[in-house]
């Protein structure tokens, strides 16, 4: 969002004012670099001390000074310290609209703990003798040996891990639901898509011998006694049975712990026909299982393939712009090194953190013929070639018409291209103008339910619309005393003159707006908290109104309900009803407000 360029001018003036002010007392501390604008008070004390300083020269240090600025302060009225809060209130106004980052911030990260470690597979791999490459190949697992990535980029997992949809398979970034199929999984990590379904489950007589043979605990076979036996130069059925449990416990399925899952047996029976799996499915299916498990709290640490939802960000979402749709190798996995990763993630940062580049369909469905995709047809797991990229436009695709079809065991995946080539209407969102930037393909539901629909400035003299976030920025920027700034789950005192209509309150904390509003009715005052935003925002807001008369109270909690605007006549929604007598003897209404944001709506105020 752009800043006005005369409010950039002032707010530099600003600085030069506070540097120059500040390098006039060099005593004071660090405290004039805080990125916070000082409080009225503190525009008080500063001039006070100055001049206090210039009058008192016998006056000795700081600290008689701050004492005098002080007591005066205190003993000042409303009327003689307006013109500090006045001054204070310019600068926050500078420093709100300047401030670059107005969106809600994203939940605290926690730090990513998982066992997925394309590093150790790599140092592995780089032991392997030809032999044993060739038997890795013979496996399907060939494009493994293309491996070149050493290392998760942790933040990039987590933000992508809060924007996994488990049970619609996909990625929701950019504006857009990406679905995600076990196509994608060969696309990236170069396992078919296509064969039978890996089963991990079974009598568990039949892996009794192997289990022993891997000392296998309930916990499970230990990886560092896979890495002892893949240090010996046998490539047979042994190396093959322990290569694989090795890329699954390391990098393509691991769980949250160490130890590598021992129902792996159960398809390393017959190593003849690991060739003929599905692995695409397993990937996708068990990393879905271990996000979901760590969503549930069942375990610290995340499970499934990460390496696979990082690459396939990289490849659907475009840092280039348009024209940077090359071709890349299939799979995508041999492209990445840590060069390229590290040149990417710059990338990023550049343009202002993840989520910022361009959805792009890096494949298209002229490649894979729906009837292979759907029916199951047992191609043997080659690789694609390079003749398998093409690139399609910007896309967007439902993930429900994914999710039909695709139960935990089957990999029936409608094509993600066809649908939206039948139908593409290319027509953007009517509000790309407010910052959506989705197409409308054939979803044309997306626009009822678009966050970027835009909301209207509530003060009667305004005329500006913008999506709630642009609005949560032009009403600090703009309104700030018209106003009122309040912290979440804190209650707030406020007062409506008898002629007011409404108050707006702004959360300090993500700037989201709500309004108070009131409305003079035959037997007192209607009054209801509403959040301005279109209706379809998912974030709900308990709110708790409270009006006092001697030891008489009334009080309301409910739901703010998002309007885009000033609710206008009588919404069906819940509303605090205060008696006349309940007001002062101008007409004034004395309230206190709470609002509370979700995370901690389930404690309550009283
Ligand atoms: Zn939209
Ligand atoms: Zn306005």
């Amino acid at each position: 969002m752009k800043v006005p360029s005369d409010g950039d001018v002032m707010m530099a003036k600003r600085k030069a004012e506070e540097h120059i002010e500040s390098e006039g007392k060099r005593k004071k501390k660090k405290k004039l670099v805080t990125p916070r604008p000082a409080c009225s008070w503190v525009h008080f004390s500063r001039e006070f001390i100055k001049e206090y300083s210039a009058s008192h020269p016998e006056s000795s240090g700081l600290k008689a000074a701050t004492k005098a600025a002080s007591d005066a302060w205190k003993s000042m009225s409303l009327e003689e310290k307006a013109t500090y809060t006045r001054r204070a209130r310019e600068v926050w106004d500078n420093y709100l609209s300047t401030a670059p980052a107005r969106a809600p911030k994203p939940r605290k990260q926690t730090k990513l703990v998982t066992r997925c470690s394309p590093g150790r597979l790599f140092n592995v791999l780089q032991h392997l003798t030809t032999e044993q490459k060739d038997a890795v190949k013979s496996m399907g697992f060939g494009s493994l040996l293309g491996l070149r990535c050493r290392t998760l980029r942790r933040s990039l997992c987590l933000w992508l891990l809060q924007r996994f949809n488990t049970s619609g398979r996909s990625l929701e970034i950019c504006g857009k639901r990406i679905p995600i199929s076990p196509k994608d999984v060969e696309f990236v990590m170069g396992l078919a898509a296509s064969g039978k379904d890996v089963v991990n489950s079974g009598p568990d007589d039949l892996i009794a011998d192997l289990r022993r043979s891997y000392n296998a605990t309930n916990r499970g076979i230990s990886v560092r006694l896979l890495e002892e036996r893949l240090k010996a130069p046998e490539a047979g059925e042994e190396f093959k049975r322990s290569f694989v449990l090795y890329a699954l416990g390391t990098l393509l399925s691991p769980t949250a712990r160490l130890d590598v899952s021992p129902s792996f047996l159960h398809f390393l029976i017959n190593i003849d026909v690991i060739h003929q799996y599905n692995w695409g499915n397993f990937l996708l299916d068990r990393l879905v299982r271990e996000v979901s498990r760590f969503r549930q709290g069942k375990q610290r640490a995340v499970g499934g393939c990460l390496l696979f939802l990082q690459l396939f960000y990289y490849e659907s979402v475009s840092v280039d712009g348009p024209a940077a749709l090359v071709p890349t190798p299939v799979p995508c996995l041999s492209s990445w090194g840590e060069e390229e990763i590290t040149e990417r993630e710059k990338r990023e940062r550049d343009l202002g953190g993840y989520g910022f580049g361009e959805v792009i369909c890096k494949y298209s469905c002229t490649n894979m013929e729906s009837s292979e995709y759907r029916n199951h047809i047992d191609v043997s797991p080659t690789l694609k070639t390079s003749t398998g990229v093409a690139h399609g436009s910007v896309f967007e695709q439902e993930g429900d018409k994914i999710k039909v079809a695709n139960n935990l065991m089957t990999s029936s995946i409608a094509c993600r291209g066809i649908d939206a080539t039948a139908e593409s209407t290319g027509k953007p969102c009517r509000n790309k103008e407010y910052g959506c930037n989705v197409t409308l393909d054939y979803n044309n539901d997306h626009e009822e339910t678009c966050i970027f629909s835009p909301c209207a400035c509530p003060l009667p003299n305004c005329n500006f619309t913008g999506s709630s976030e642009q609005l949560s920025l032009h009403f600090s920027s703009k309104h700030w005393d018209s106003g009122r700034r309040f912290r979440y789950n804190n209650p707030l005192s406020v007062s409506l003159g008898i002629n007011e209509q409404f108050l707006v309150l702004q959360a300090e904390e993500d700037g989201i707006l709500f309004l108070l509003n009131k409305s003079i009715e035959s037997i007192g005052n209607m009054i209801m908290v509403t959040c301005i935003g279109p209706s379809s925002s998912k974030e709900k807001f308990l709110y708790d109104l409270v009006a006092g008369r001697g030891v008489s109270s009334l009080r309301l909690k409910s739901l703010a309900e998002y309007f885009p605007g000033r609710v206008e006549g009588f919404p069906p929604i819940d509303f605090l009803l205060i008696p006349f007598r309940f007001l002062g003897y101008s007409g004034q209404l004395e309230l206190e407000v709470c609002i509370w944001n979700s995370k901690e709506s389930g404690a309550g105020c009283s």
